[in-house]
């Protein structure tokens, strides 16, 4: 496959919420829910070079965190409920932001590092 000319590719941001391929922006990028494809259906991409590894994770339990956490602790201080209710308020809602945000973080970086071209460095060693 020829080295992509940045000005053809399809918008990053577009194609890693969605989960599309960072190459063309048609074919799927994921087959499960996290779990990525072998490569492109439309254009044979090979995913290979994905590895976004624990970064979706790190960002969203930042995100969620500070989202979540500081709706919980503003809604404490200004109406007190019992913690109980505090908990089966955003437990659950952690949860949801949580996972919600999972796809599309990996999606996102994955395109990010085929743009960026990132890779892991080798030593021949
Ligand atoms: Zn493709």
């Amino acid at each position: 496959m020829s080295e992509p000319d940045l000005r053809d590719l399809p918008p990053l941001l577009r194609v890693g919420i969605k989960g599309r391929c960072p190459h063309c922006g048609e074919g799927a990028l994921f087959k499960g829910f996290l779990a990525l494809e072998q490569r492109c259906e439309a254009c044979g991409l090979d995913y290979g070079f994905a590895d976004s590894a624990d970064g979706p994770a790190a960002f969203i339990m930042m995100i969620a965190g500070a989202v979540v956490l500081g709706s919980a602790l503003i809604t404490d201080a200004y109406y007190e409920p019992p913690l109980l209710v505090l908990a089966a308020i955003f437990l659950p809602l952690m949860l949801i932001v949580s996972l919600g945000l999972m796809r599309p973080a990996k999606g996102l970086l994955i395109a990010s590092q085929y743009r960026n071209k990132a890779a892991q460095i080798i030593n021949p060693d």
